[in-house]
């Protein structure tokens, strides 16, 4: 998979994506990331990005020109499966969508900075409006990495063994995974459930079912679900 981030402020990227699983995946040639500084595809002395608003009102706003540029040349290189443009206007982000942007084999995402971006840019290229939740950040930047880190890790050969995704929460549908614990096996007075410790799988199994099936109960109601 190849994803092509285009950004204002590609500084606010480069940690994440070279940190822990993210860095893992491109290390491993599992997926190609690459920033493009939209300040790059300006012309004039100080790269000018942003202008204000036509009609007035506070805030500057993203200048069409060096998206234009920017995804222009990218699309007559390639071709996006899908161009993810990461808006609070956008439809709500959940697994099922990470699991089928896992299967793409070029994505382009477009972050927004400021105010946002001129309306034509998502107007003319943009085929997906993303949200990753009702509220606004400063920048499509921190939306495209939660996107991106759940799309990537879905990638065969990304995770290993240990960290399997399959039996994660909302891998199967609206399912949250039974509590998990490790060694010790008593802090603070706190002791880990019997039946973990008991060897027997079948019970075992039949716990963390019930589990599961109680803390899903608990996350419908506490999210209004259903
Ligand atoms: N004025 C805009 C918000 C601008 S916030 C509005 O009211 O809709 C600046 C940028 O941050 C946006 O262009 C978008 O790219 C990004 N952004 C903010 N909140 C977001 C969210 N919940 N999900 C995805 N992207 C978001």
């Amino acid at each position: 998979m190849r994803i092509d981030i285009i950004s204002a402020v590609p500084d606010s990227l480069f940690s994440p994506l070279n940190t822990s699983i993210l860095k893992r995946a491109q290390d491993k040639k599992k997926v190609e990331i690459i920033v493009h500084n939209l300040r790059d595809y300006t012309h004039d002395k100080h790269k000018q990005i942003d202008d204000k608003p036509f009609g007035g009102g506070p805030g500057m706003l993203l200048k069409p020109e060096p998206f234009f540029e920017c995804i222009e040349k990218l699309i007559s290189e390639r071709r996006y499966d899908h161009i993810i443009f990461t808006s609070p206007k956008g439809v709500l982000y959940n697994q099922k969508m990470a699991n089928k942007l896992s299967l793409a084999d070029n994505l382009l995402m477009v972050c927004g900075h400021y105010k946002g971006i001129d309306d034509r840019v998502r107007e003319k290229f943009c085929t997906d409006e993303i949200s990753i939740g009702n509220y606004v950040l400063s920048g499509g930047e921190l939306a495209s990495l939660v996107i991106i880190d759940s799309i990537v890790r879905l990638i065969p050969g990304v995770l290993n063994d240990s960290e399997s995704a399959l039996n994660d929460s909302l891998m199967d549908g609206d399912f949250v995974e039974p509590p998990y614990y490790t060694r010790p096996a008593e802090i603070a007075g706190m002791k880990v459930p019997e039946v973990l410790l008991s060897g027997n799988e079948k019970k075992i199994k039949e716990w963390k079912e019930q589990q599961s099936k109680l803390l899903t109960e608990k996350w419908k109601k506490i999210n209004n679900l259903e």
